[in-house]
């Protein structure tokens, strides 16, 4: 359960030293330092899509939340392990353990995000189980406070339920709204979606189909 882990009571108290000890030599130095994570892979599982993205962009902080405790050290060994045969690369990349359903204002300042990633999603197929879902319209209001203006959320499932599930939430959002499909072809990490995790190269390898859903934060009334 919950107790197992800590929670940063803000995000002010994320220990960036402790997750980027090379680009945070000490924890003193996190105030003064402005570089705050800007992306966050929601329940990255096995951590594919952080390794990738790591190199793509080597100058941003990127976190995976990841709530399998197992998991989750696993992931902290691959990221330790590459940094330690890579000098100087996946440096920007670190992975939390936590119930990101519960606690992603205490890690992230109104409109710290520039990128969400929730890949493969758990589908929650019966309809007492929807409001389990990672993404809901009472989550997609947290997730629209934490990312900037500008920035997206990237959903991918092989499920179409769930698939039109998530396209819907976004959809009926009034912060959100859909990439182009001109928008779509230039942004390199969508083609990352299908390909880099895990989960995304299971269902390649069994021939399934995917249905992905980005959207883009707007502005609001209220930012
Ligand atoms: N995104 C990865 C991929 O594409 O390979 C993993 C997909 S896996 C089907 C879903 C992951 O979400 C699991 O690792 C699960 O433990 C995690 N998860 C489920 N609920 C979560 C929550 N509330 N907070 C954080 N992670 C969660």
């Amino acid at each position: 359960s919950d107790s197992h882990f800590p929670v940063p009571v803000s995000p002010r108290h994320v220990d960036y030293s402790a997750h980027f000890p090379e680009l945070f030599p000490s924890s003193d130095q996190v105030d003064g330092n402005s570089q705050r994570i800007q992306f966050a892979d929601v329940g990255c599982g096995f951590g594919g899509l952080l390794i990738s993205l790591a190199t793509l962009f080597p100058e941003t902080l990127m976190v995976g939340m990841e709530l399998r405790d197992k998991v989750t050290e696993y992931v902290k060994e691959r990221i330790l392990a590459l940094r330690v045969t890579n000098p100087g690369q996946y440096r920007n990349v670190s992975v939390v353990r936590t119930n990101s359903m519960k606690y992603i204002p205490n890690y992230f300042e109104k409109g710290q995000l520039s990128k969400m990633f929730f890949l493969f999603p758990d589908p929650h197929f019966k309809e007492k189980n929807h409001r389990r879902r990672v993404i809901s319209p009472h989550l997609l209001d947290e997730y629209a406070y934490v990312l900037q203006v500008g920035g997206i959320i990237y959903t991918i499932t092989d499920v179409e339920e769930l698939g039109e599930w998530m396209k819907a939430c976004l959809e009926q959002h009034p912060m959100f709204e859909p990439l182009t499909d001109q928008e779509l072809e230039a942004d390199p990490v969508v083609k990352l979606l299908s390909t880099a995790t895990e989960e995304g190269q299971k269902v390649a390898r069994n021939g399934g189909q995917t249905f992905t859903a980005v959207y883009r934060r707007i502005a609001g009334s209220s930012s």
